[in-house]
């Protein structure tokens, strides 16, 4: 198997596709309600062991990787994850699957209900961009608006849903019975109008208006990042960076029934209580929190310099969001952060409230120059 080249715009792992890194292939699973069962973690911990390297990586669509897997490895790993059940058994639904939800669902409830009916209409949806995606975020407030997704559904104090298409702040008032089939006609809409350079309904909604029956309705004001601690459904500890290995998430799956995963590097570790660990941030106030650091050296092949341990070093240091980026493309956050320091050639660029795209304020520092530059 030759994996795809993850340099293709617009081109998006899955698990039957998995994206070549610095240190092998990335294998990314997508877990049905963003949930798996105590077993199937443990499971995947011992996959990531034997056919990777023990790493594995939360993605903000709440997603699951595991690095590090050798193409030799790679077939016989996605028996075991078929079996395990964790994919589509046909790569082209697979493909598709991209739904967030709203973690906090209770069982049987709507949330649950309209991601299950989408996610069996996947086979009805035009072919869209690999990145387009779905938010189900009926709760009782939106939790999602942050969220990378391209179609929304969200709950109305009329007790009605809103189906809202992501840039806009109205939508239009559906019930149960037909929420999804409007879903289903605005990707449409979306496929008869996207164009090479505007894949995601955000950027094309910038060129073109919607059709004026889907604005009719305001969104509800979103929620803010929900906090560690105790929610109905367990306890919310934060990966920092979003990546674990395999020893620590076990140690989450002894203690839970299930974890559901969330877009914002948080695991919800169900009926647990009062777990802390050394790797995982339960303190809301751990400035940890504030850090985005993508994977970097030498696990990306597009970083010359290592990334999350001068992440780790510096977040004391900023008051405010701390960004460290392997390289331009800012892969970790694509928002503005009060500091972003950009890899370049084995050194770092900094950048004061702007995005790893954007001009630096001063070039070439070493990791000790900036720890310097930031306790000044
Ligand atoms: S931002 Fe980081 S993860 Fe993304 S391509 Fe650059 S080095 Fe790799």
């Amino acid at each position: 198997m030759t994996a795809p080249d993850p340099s293709v715009k617009g081109w998006c792992p899955s698990a039957y596709r998995p994206m070549m890194s610095g240190d092998g292939l990335v294998v990314r699973i997508r877990p049905n309600l963003a949930r798996l069962k105590q077993a199937q973690i443990l499971e995947l911990c011992d996959l990531a062991e034997r056919f990777g390297n023990g790493i594995l990586e939360f993605t903000n669509r709440a997603n699951l990787q595991l690095r590090g897997i050798s193409e030799t490895g790679f077939p016989e790993l996605l028996d075991a994850l078929n079996a395990l059940q964790v994919l589509d058994t046909d790569p082209e639904i697979e493909r598709r699957r991209n739904i967030l939800v709203n973690p906090f669902w209770k069982y049987a409830d709507r949330t649950v209900r309209l991601a299950n009916v989408l996610a069996a209409k996947l086979d009805k949806l035009p072919d869209l961009p690999a990145k387009f995606g779905f938010a189900v975020d009926t709760g009782e407030w939106p939790v999602l608006a942050e969220a990378s997704a391209d179609i929304r559904l969200e709950a109305l104090a009329s007790g009605d849903i809103l189906v809202r298409a992501d840039g806009m702040q109205s939508g239009v008032a559906c019930d149960e019975s037909n929420a999804i089939d409007t879903v289903l006609a605005m990707a449409d809409w979306f496929v008869r109008n996207a164009t090479n350079e505007a894949r995601r309904m955000r950027t094309l909604l910038r060129h073109i208006h919607l059709p004026e029956h889907w604005t009719q309705h305001p969104a509800a004001t979103p929620a803010p990042v929900p906090g560690l601690g105790q929610c109905d459904q367990g306890q919310l500890v934060a990966v920092p960076f979003g990546q674990i290995d395999a020893k620590t998430l076990r140690a989450c799956a002894d203690l839970a029934e299930a974890i559901r995963l969330t877009p914002w590097r948080i695991l919800l570790l169900e009926r647990v209580t009062g777990f802390s660990h050394p790797d995982l941030v339960t303190d809301q106030n751990d400035p940890l929190l504030q850090a985005d650091a993508c994977p970097g050296a030498p696990l990306c092949a597009s970083a010359s310099v290592a990334t999350r341990a001068l992440a780790r070093q510096i977040a004391p240091l900023v008051a405010g969001r701390v960004h460290v980026s392997g390289c331009s493309k800012g892969c970790a956050r694509s928002k503005a952060s009060d500091v972003t320091l950009v890899g370049r050639d084995g050194l770092f660029d900094i950048v004061r409230s702007g995005t790893a795209q954007a001009s630096p304020e001063r070039t070439g520092l070493s990791p000790k120059e900036i720890s310097k530059e930031l306790s000044a």
